[in-house]
């Protein structure tokens, strides 16, 4: 499999990729080590979950310039990524033991009730690119220190990724049993999704998520979905300062060139302060640096695949057909590369697919709006429930609107933000199931209920 820098079109290396062969005997390794990997004490697992960590800052530099190279995420953000993403280890490490140790519920009486919480088995972690370490480490960290053995495969555009991090876990001391690493494109995926594994844990689009859990179904295992979003962002006219709140709402858009799951990717705006907003709005996009993603002032590189600059392209000319005003952008950039140039659509509907449809990109829709009934209505039309933001001055208001919404995340004065201490979960075709906070620790778990008499 060539790996491609997507800055450059040029190869940067070729892998090997696993075959049914290889599935099986990883699988058959996978399912002889997790047993004794869950007998580990959990002390210990999340010792060497700590220790993992600690390796991963100590190669920063050089896990951020791979992770650049595979995928073009800017060197800066690459970092920001992989030093963000320590917060999971030290969520692990402030809450697992509460988490996953057993539980006494009624100790008085003739029937002690206890729960214990299990480990799955080997779980498979089919796994996307655009953020590697925090999507990775919501599922495989916390499966390893709940005691299961993880077949990981990462995707397609974040192998090498992958590789380091099994070399860095197993250099940690997770057994070479408990951890493996699949290499290879859907055709991999689907001998994951063939054999017999006790849950299936994938992030990615919504297409591949709905036939996994399809396919997945027979098996009665359990299945969790982490997918795609169109978030909505509703600026109200009661915020302080409208250049802050165009300034936040464009890094909320923009921010990994807007390939996150909770990027903001469409934007209604009071008719009261449209016009200052979308102008600064604009000022500050056209202001991005783009570029080289190895240059520290980056913020706009490539996209990572080459196939989502067609369908970007086809969602701008599909607005502009129907009306829509291009503020800025709209084409691509550059001579080499998969660079498309951070574009501003306004005067845009719901009839127009950059305002219902994943763009997963740099671009974003404007629309003006003459109040909150108008912003809820529009914020409501969508397949999706991943999360959805409202700017304003007032709480009250804000979540008047938010309480409405059928999302697993609600942003007040804020977007584009994920914490370990809280579920991240979506609802509709954003996805099934919950990783991080408490339920996140449990969810690789499988609680036994004991009543124990003397
Ligand atoms: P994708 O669906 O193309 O691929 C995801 C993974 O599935 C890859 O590893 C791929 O090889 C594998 N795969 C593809 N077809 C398969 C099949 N038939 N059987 C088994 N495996 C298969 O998604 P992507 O392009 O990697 O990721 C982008 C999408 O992920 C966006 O929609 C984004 O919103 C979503 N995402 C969601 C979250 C979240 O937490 N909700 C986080 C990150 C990304």
């Amino acid at each position: 499999m060539d790996i491609i820098n997507p800055a450059t079109g040029q190869l940067v290396e070729s892998l090997p990729v696993d075959n049914a062969e290889s599935v099986n005997e990883k699988i058959k390794r996978l399912q002889s080590g997790q047993s004794k990997w869950a007998k580990v004490p959990l002390e210990e697992r999340i010792s060497i979950i700590s220790r993992f960590g600690n390796l991963v800052r100590e190669n920063l530099e050089e896990l951020s310039l791979l992770l650049s190279r595979e995928t073009g995420k800017p060197l800066q953000q690459a970092k920001n990524e992989i030093t963000g993403a320590h917060n999971r280890i030290v969520h692990i490490e402030t809450a697992a033991a509460k988490w996953l140790s057993q539980e006494m519920v009624t100790a008085d009486g003739p029937t002690r009730e206890l729960i214990v919480y299990e480990p799955l088995g080997v779980i498979a972690n089919i796994s996307a690119w655009n953020f590697p370490y925090n999507v990775g480490y919501n599922v495989f960290l916390y499966a390893l220190v709940a005691g299961n053995a993880v077949a990981y495969k990462p995707s397609e555009y974040a192998s090498l990724t992958g590789l380091k991090f099994r070399e860095l876990l197993w250099k940690a001391g997770v057994p070479e049993n408990a951890f493996e690493c699949f290499i290879g494109g859907p055709a991999v995926g689907e001998m994951l999704l063939e054999a017999d594994l006790d849950g299936y844990f994938f992030t990615g689009s919504y297409r591949t998520g709905k036939y996994i859990a399809k396919k997945v179904a027979e098996k009665l295992v359990p299945v969790q979905l982490e997918l795609g979003g169109k978030d909505p962002l509703y600026v109200m006219d009661d915020v302080l300062d409208v250049k802050q709140a165009a300034l936040n709402a464009a890094e909320g858009a923009f921010y990994n060139n807007g390939q996150s799951c909770c990027a903001v990717e469409r934007i209604y705006v009071h008719e009261r302060i449209f016009d200052e907003f979308v102008a600064a709005f604009v000022t500050e996009v056209e202001a991005y640096p783009i570029g080289d993603p190895l240059d520290p002032k980056t913020f706009i590189g490539p996209l990572t695949r080459k196939d989502q600059l067609d369908i970007i392209l086809d969602q701008i000319q599909d607005a502009i057909r129907q009306g829509a005003r291009l503020e800025t952008g709209g084409r691509r950039w550059g001579e080499k590369g998969f660079y498309l140039r951070p574009t501003v659509l306004t005067g845009v509907n719901h009839k127009m697919a950059v305002m219902k449809e994943e763009s997963f990109g740099p671009v974003i829709g404007i629309q003006s709006v003459a109040n909150d009934e108008e912003a809820l209505t529009l914020m409501k039309d969508t397949d999706y429930g991943l999360t959805a933001a409202v700017f304003s001055a007032n709480e009250k208001r804000a979540k008047n609107i938010l309480e409405q919404l059928p999302t697993g995340t609600a942003y007040w004065n804020c977007c584009d933000r994920v914490s370990p201490n809280l579920p991240w979960t979506g609802r509709k075709n954003s996805g099934l199931g919950v990783t991080l906070s408490h339920l996140g620790i449990r969810a690789f778990t499988h609680p036994k209920a004991y009543h124990l008499r003397d």
